[in-house]
Parts: structure tokens; C-alpha cells; sequence
């Protein structure tokens, strides 16, 4: 079967992904760029062209070069709102009909542009994986009604590609992220600002599937603002320092028609100017001071400037306030406060600006996380001190493609052992008094993972311990899979003295090593398992299933047996007590207690011999009645073991 890669089909950019051996990856084009800019220039002759070439030919051929074509996918032109026309190709489209963009004699479809993107990233994956890539899966922003989505697998099969599935872009973030291994309930917040768009995205973590509680944003912002703002800046900066008069084009910096026709040349200085203000953007995030350099705007202008990042952040912070707006209301329309989230991921390249995260932090109380890769030990033991984390582990940029790619290779089957492998498929335990399942390890813990518990003897004079260690869901060992079982030697003690300390231990490759030691002597074995996360998808669903229909009979049977282990103690106890101290008590009382083990030993006979459980109501009453029964047995008792105590210390003759 063929391979499926995954692919970010954006506004500004778009990228290809895939898994290799484990690891989801961005592949990169012949000339090692990974971000290919979503801009099809359709020339004269030939072959429309893609990315990087397509960009520079927008400045030349503004009429020729179709970007943010993404805009406009599967949308009626009556749906369109005005400013989404205002690009520099023609659009057609009003009422209920499609739009479609008129270039050379020719009317494309918005599907037909996207098409030819997809094509150059189908072409640049078969490129560099070497075989041929006829299967893809496409995400879409969370907001995609039905017809854009469906527009967008029109494009993959124009493109011949078949789309095996479309998903959400803050679902294949969250992927990316390793989300998915968050505990069930867990709350997400996505936000992301790419070139054009922004959007908030609140996520809920169910059963391994994340649900979009609520989606706000703005289509029309995005890097691409602050690259203008910049721009228009700098074209002052150019003005004053003596050099061409580009603010007059200043429609044009925003993608509309300038008031003055600009000559080729003018475009030409223009283009320039903005690629250097948006380069500038970018190391600005690195850097706290840069140097705009543009080396012969005209044939005697060369300009400089040095640009610091506080300049860059009062120049753009309105722009980036706009967003929160759009925060709140997906807060408001979930019903969600942001101190109920778990995290906050970042994702589009503009959420590189320190600017942002500063913002993010403070609108959601964010803490910072301190580990640069994805927190993968988000599992049991996860305390959040205050406020969502600020996710920053995987790049933004990459985030969506990673995730289509992860969402790829799992529909390929390639990747159940490497998502079994990062949690624990069922919960791990050992058998106690009884026969119940004691858990060690709980499912769905994120390995490579360690517990342990101390247990002691039921019995009198037992020398040894059985570790049985048993996979599953349900309360009753015998109902559990065992996995093996091993004994443990110790001195002969009375009941309850021994203490074993049983821990378990999942490694990285899922092998569960159980240690079980003595803790009085130190004598300990430890016992490979076998994988504890090599478990067939189909059994843990029966498993499961099972927990869930056996759920009411299976906690009776808890409560019967721990009754039941309960009513074994006090009445060997009591046995005990009556044999040594019987003379001692008075007969009316020696009758009260005789009545009330009586009353323990009928309730222990409701056990049924097929079920094997019993009246546990009665037995807890019936256990309750001795208990009451024998505190004056037990005084004596205790009496009686001190004096015995003192006299061997020779306290007392
Ligand atoms: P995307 O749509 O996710 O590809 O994001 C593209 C936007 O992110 C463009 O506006 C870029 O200028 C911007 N961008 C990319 N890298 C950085 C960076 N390091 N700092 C600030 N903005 C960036």
C-alpha cells in the first residue's frame, strides 16, 4: 500500500509531512525549503508556478499571481465578504455560483489553484521518499463548513491525490504536541497566527479524540499585517533618509490597488522593501536590534536602518490586541474560564514573536513550560501549580503538518506500536487477599513509567508471597489476564508483620520488570514480563467493553471480598481471644459476642457458590455488630499483652 504523507494546506504557506521510523518529519523541496508560500503564478506559457518562484513573480505580475487562494475555497461569491476580494488577481463570483478567478482566457476554480500546490507537494514528497505518493490526509481550519471541506478533497483528487481523511488544524497541533496523551477531560487551547489568519481554538481531550468546544478568529490577520505595518514604515524611513517616495503605493503594501499606478520598477522597490521587513520581523524574534539593509533601491539610493525589537512591538502591539477579543469570545462560547486549561499551544509561524508569547501568557495566566521538546510526562503525576502550560515544544510552523503526518501514519497502521507503546493500553496490579486486581499502574499512563505499593500477609506463619501480576480492567483477578506470577520467600512472621514493597516498572520499549522486595531483610527478585504494551487494539476495546458491562457486579464482588477478608480476620481474632481470655469475661458478655460471630458466619454463608459473592450489605453490618461486640475483648486483649510485655522486661513480677 502506498504512503500517505500529511499536508498543511495554509493561507500563507503550506508544507508536506511524514513519518519515518517513528518520527514525523517535514519533508523538504529540492532546494532543502520546507515552507513552500501557497502562491501559484499563472504565466504566459507553460506550467503555472509554485512557492518561492510564484512569490517573487507576485510583485511583477500582481494580476497573474494567485495567493491566499485558500480564502476562497468552496464558498459561494455572495458569502465572500468584500475586503476577502480586495487581492491584486481578478475574482468573479456573485450570488450563489462558485468563484472563479479569470487569468489569461482561462477561469479557475479556487479547488484548481490549490490543486497546483498540491501537485508541487505531491511532486517534492516523491521526490525525496523515492516512491510514488498518491494518498494524503489535508487539514482545514476548525471554522471549514462542509462545502470548503469538501472543496479541499476536490483539490487532493485534482491534484491525485486521494484525501483519506480532512482534519482539524488545532487537532493535528494538539497531535504534534502529543496531546493525545492527556489525561481524559484535559482542556487545550490552540492559538494560532499564521501569515493571514488567526484563530483560537479550544479543544477537549475524550477518549483519545479531540472535541472542538469552540473556534473564533479573524481570517484577515496575520503576520502578513505586521509585514505592512512595517513596510509602510520603512517606506518613510526610505522617503526621509532622501530615497524613492514608496508611501503613496500603500494600498498596494496591503495586497489592494495603489492610488498612484506604480511603474514595474516601483513594484519591484516595493516587493524588496517588504521582504525586508518581514526578514527583519523574523530576526527580531531572535534578536533585540537588526539591521534593514536594501542596497540600491534606485541607481543612487542605498538604504539602511537599524531596527530594534521595541520599535517592532509599538509598531505592531495594536495589531497583535486585536486577537484577544477573539480569545475571549471562544472562552465565553465554551463556557470554559482559561484557568480551566490544561495548556496553550502555539502554533503558526508568528507565535515565534516574543511579543505574542508575552501576551498569551498574560491573557491566559500561562506559565511557561521549561522544556524545549513536547511534554511527554503529562501522565499520572502531572500537578499544574497555577494556570495552562505555554506549550512552545514543537514548531510552530511545523505543528499542523507534523500532525497530518501522525494522523497519516496511524491510518496506515504504521504507528500502533508507537502510540501503544507511549501509554499503558490496560492497568497493571497485582492479586491481593481475595482474589482482587490491585493496581499498580493505571491505564493510560504515559510510559516509560514506575510504581509501587507495600502489602503484607493475611495469614499467620507464611513464608513466602505470591506476586501474581495481572493486565485489565475489572475488580476481580480470575477476570484479568495474568501475565505470570513468581513467589517471594521471607521469614515466617505472624500476619500483617511482613512488608513487601512491590513496584512495577515499564520501560521504553514497554517491558514491564516487577520488583518485589522484603523490606524487613532486603532479600528481593525482580521478573521480566512480558511487554505490557504489546496488547491487540481489539482486546483492549473488549477489555474495556467488558469493565464497562460487569461494572455493578463487579464492585458488588469488591465489596463481598473485602468483606468477606475482613470478616476472616476479626473472626479468627476473636477465636483467638475468646480461647485465651474466655474465663475471664462474664457469660452475659461472652454470649453477646458468640451471638454476634454467629451473626458474621450466616452472613458469610449468602455466598452464592456460582457467583462466589454473598450479602455484602449484611456482612459489613454483621462485621460492624462483632466489631462493637469485641472493643471490651479487645481492651483485655491488649491489657493482657502489655502486662505480658512488662513482666518479660521484668517491669512487673
Ligand atoms: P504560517 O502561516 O504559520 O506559515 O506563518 C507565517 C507567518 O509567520 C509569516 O507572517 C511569517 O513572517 C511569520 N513568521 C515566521 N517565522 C517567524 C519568526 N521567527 N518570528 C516572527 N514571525 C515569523
Amino acid at each position: 500500500m502506498s504512503k500517505i504523507v500529511g499536508i498543511d494546506l495554509g493561507t500563507t504557506n503550506s508544507l508536506v509531512a511524514t513519518v519515518d521510523s517513528g518520527i514525523p518529519y517535514v519533508i523538504a523541496d529540492a532546494s532543502g525549503r520546507r515552507l513552500t508560500p501557497s502562491v501559484v503564478h499563472l504565466g504566459a506559457a507553460g506550467q503555472p508556478v509554485v512557492g518561492f518562484e510564484a512569490n517573487r513573480a507576485r510583485a511583477l505580475h500582481p494580476r497573474e499571481t494567485v495567493y491566499s487562494v485558500k480564502r476562497f475555497m468552496g464558498r459561494r461569491g455572495a458569502d465572500i465578504p468584500r475586503e476577502d476580494m480586495l487581492v491584486t488577481y481578478p475574482v468573479q463570483g456573485t450570488g450563489a455560483g462558485p468563484v472563479t478567478i479569470p487569468v489569461r482566457g482561462r477561469e479557475w476554480t479556487p479547488e484548481e489553484v490549490s490543486a497546483e500546490i498540491l501537485r508541487k507537494l505531491k511532486t517534492d514528497a516523491e521526490t525525496a521518499l523515492g516512491v510514488e505518493v498518491t494518498r494524503a490526509v489535508i487539514t482545514v481550519p476548525a471554522y471549514f463548513n462542509d462545502a470548503q471541506r469538501h472543496a479541499t478533497i476536490r483539490a487532493g483528487e485534482l491534484a491525485g491525490l486521494k484525501v483519506e481523511r480532512i482534519i482539524n488544524e488545532p487537532t493535528a497541533a494538539a497531535l504534534a504536541y502529543g496531546l493525545n496523551k492527556l489525561q481524559d477531560q484535559s482542556k487545550i487551547a490552540v492559538f494560532d497566527l499564521g501569515g493571514g489568519t488567526f484563530d483560537l481554538t479550544l479543544l477537549e481531550l475524550n477518549q483519545g479524540v479531540f472535541q472542538v468546544l469552540s473556534t473564533h478568529g479573524n481570517t484577515r490577520l496575520g503576520g502578513d499585517d505586521l509585514d505592512t505595518r512595517l513596510t509602510e514604515f520603512l517606506a518613510v524611513k526610505i522617503h526621509e533618509a532622501g530615497g524613492p517616495d514608496l508611501r503613496r503605493f500603500g494600498a498596494a503594501f496591503r495586497g489592494g490597488e495603489a492610488e498612484a499606478a506604480p511603474t514595474p520598477e516601483d513594484l519591484q522597490r516595493i516587493a524588496r522593501v517588504r521582504e525586508a521587513a518581514e526578514k527583519s520581523k523574523i530576526s527580531l524574534s531572535l534578536e533585540t536590534l537588526t539591521d534593514v539593509t536594501l542596497p540600491f533601491l534606485t541607481p543612487q539610493f542605498s538604504f539602511r536602518y537599524q531596527l530594534s525589537r521595541s520599535e517592532l512591538e509599538a509598531l505592531t502591539r495594536d495589531i497583535l490586541l486585536r486577537t484577544r477579543t477573539h480569545c475571549l469570545q471562544a472562552l465565553a462560547d465554551a463556557k470554559v474560564d482559561a484557568s480551566q486549561l490544561d495548556q496553550v499551544v502555539l502554533v503558526g509561524g508568528q507565535t515565534r514573536m516574543p511579543l505574542v508569547r508575552a501576551l498569551v501568557t498574560e491573557w491566559f495566566g500561562c506559565r511557561e513550560f521549561e522544556e524545549s521538546r513536547g511534554d511527554v510526562r503529562l501522565g499520572e503525576d502531572y500537578h499544574r501549580p497555577s494556570g495552562p502550560l505555554l506549550n512552545t515544544g514543537v514548531n510552530p510552523d511545523e505543528a499542523v503538518a507534523l500532525g497530518a503526518a501522525i494522523q497519516a501514519e496511524i491510518l496506515s497502521g504504521g504507528m500502533t506500536n508507537l502510540l501503544l507503546l507511549d501509554v499503558t493500553p490496560l492497568s497493571l496490579g497485582i492479586e491481593t487477599f481475595g482474589g482482587l486486581m490491585n493496581v499498580i499502574i493505571p491505564r493510560n499512563s504515559t510510559i516509560p513509567v514506575k510504581a509501587g505499593e507495600v502489602f503484607t500477609t493475611a495469614v499467620d506463619r507464611q513464608r513466602s508471597m505470591l506476586i501474581h501480576v495481572l493486565q485489565g480492567e475489572r475488580e476481580r483477578a480470575r477476570d484479568n489476564w495474568s501475565l505470570g506470577r513468581f513467589d517471594l520467600d521471607f521469614e515466617e512472621a505472624p500476619k500483617g508483620v511482613p512488608r513487601v514493597g512491590v513496584q512495577f516498572e515499564i520501560d521504553a520499549n514497554g517491558i514491564l520488570h516487577v520488583l518485589a522486595r522484603d523490606l524487613k531483610t532486603g532479600h528481593q527478585r525482580i521478573v521480566d514480563m512480558k511487554s505490557a504494551v504489546d496488547v491487540s487494539d481489539a482486546d483492549v476495546q473488549k477489555m474495556i467493553e467488558e469493565s464497562v458491562e460487569h461494572a455493578f457486579d463487579d464492585l458488588k464482588a469488591r465489596q463481598w471480598i473485602e468483606a468477606k477478608v475482613r470478616a476472616g480476620e476479626t473472626l479468627a481474632a476473636t477465636r483467638k481471644g475468646l480461647a485465651e481470655h474466655g474465663a475471664e469475661l462474664d457469660e452475659a458478655y461472652r454470649r453477646r459476642v458468640e451471638t454476634a460471630m454467629q451473626a458474621v458466619e450466616a452472613a458469610l454463608e449468602t455466598e452464592e457458590s456460582r457467583t462466589r459473592v454473598g450479602d455484602a450489605a449484611r456482612l459489613k453490618g454483621a462485621n460492624q455488630g462483632l466489631d462493637e461486640a469485641t472493643l471490651q475483648l479487645a481492651e483485655l486483649m491488649m491489657d493482657r499483652a502489655m502486662e505480658e510485655m512488662l513482666r518479660k522486661q521484668g517491669m512487673i513480677q
